[in-house]
């Protein structure tokens, strides 16, 4: 699964191999990844092949790759989805459904192991490339918008929800998923169903504080970990964690900070929280 830290990982390394270079090959093994923005399979193809990358940027957790012509190529690995670097000629795995080459050599395989598979891709007009997206527009991307910790108090206040259901809702902020939610919570010493607007000026100080050093850090830990052509995600196909990770993946493990195992608790369908009943109020 990929969430900001790691998609921005893989833009900066995009946008150093392939900004001037073009798009070789476009192979699509799944054809409803690119539904809705394109009728079939051979429409996409068509609308990528032979493009020349003009720049690579990110919101949230997907990538717009603009391309010649004010087009942009909208790409977004899902809920469960990955995006790795690959050599040209690796062939695609059993969970593969997409292989972009570029004329450099090197190609992106998508690939998403889930049983339903939410990642989409297709190129749009670079202008409406958000909506097509599905990006809400009034949403907060941590680290492209650098908001003040004023501004995200207000913000997490506005939502009305638990501070992990705020921290992972696309409505309210961009790119922050299953894993670094916890994270941040853990590194804040905040209980993931505090209500947002409960907390005091110095809780949101530290909650703003935590989310900014939990996605530098990941940033900085997956930028130098990566060899050359495999982008790692902070958790494997196999649920390995990555070490930089505190609290998510860990049950049972004792909390760095207090010692006290680490629990897993559902907080609704499909959504579970790692975190410390003692450190985290
Ligand atoms: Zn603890």
């Amino acid at each position: 699964m990929l969430e900001l830290p790691e998609v921005e990982v893989l833009r900066k390394d995009l946008e150093k191999e392939v900004v001037g270079k073009r798009v070789k090959d476009v192979a699509v093994q799944t054809a409803g990844i690119v539904r809705p923005l394109h009728r079939n399979r051979p429409d996409f193809v068509k609308a990528l092949e032979g493009r020349k990358l003009d720049a690579v940027r990110r919101r949230g957790r997907v990538l717009f790759l603009d391309l010649d012509e004010d087009l942009t190529w909208v790409l977004d690995a899902g809920d469960q989805g990955s995006v790795h670097r690959e050599t040209a000629n690796e062939p695609p795995g059993p969970d593969t459904h997409l292989i972009v080459s570029f004329t450099i050599g090197g190609a992106l395989h998508l690939s998403d192991a889930g049983d339903e598979v939410t990642a989409r891709t297709g190129v749009v007009p670079t202008a409406e490339a958000l909506e097509a997206a599905g990006v809400s527009p009034d949403a907060l991307d941590p680290l492209d918008d650098n908001p003040t910790w004023m501004e995200f108090g207000r913000f997490l206040h506005s939502s009305g929800k638990q501070l992990k259901l705020v921290l992972t809702d696309p409505e309210f902020i961009l790119g922050i998923g299953p894993v670094y939610s916890d994270e941040i919570l853990w590194e804040s010493g905040l209980r993931h169903d505090r209500p947002a607007d409960s907390l005091s000026t110095q809780e949101v100080r530290r909650l703003y504080r935590a989310m900014q050093e939990i996605i530098h850090t990941a940033i900085k830990q997956r930028g130098s970990s990566l060899d050359d052509t495999e982008a790692e995600t902070a958790v494997d196909d196999e649920g390995g964690v990555a070490e930089h990770l505190r609290v998510y993946g860990r049950t049972g493990e004792p909390c760095i900070r207090c010692r006290r195992p680490i629990v897993r608790t559902r907080i609704k369908k499909g959504i579970y929280t790692y975190h410390c009943e003692r450190c985290m109020i």
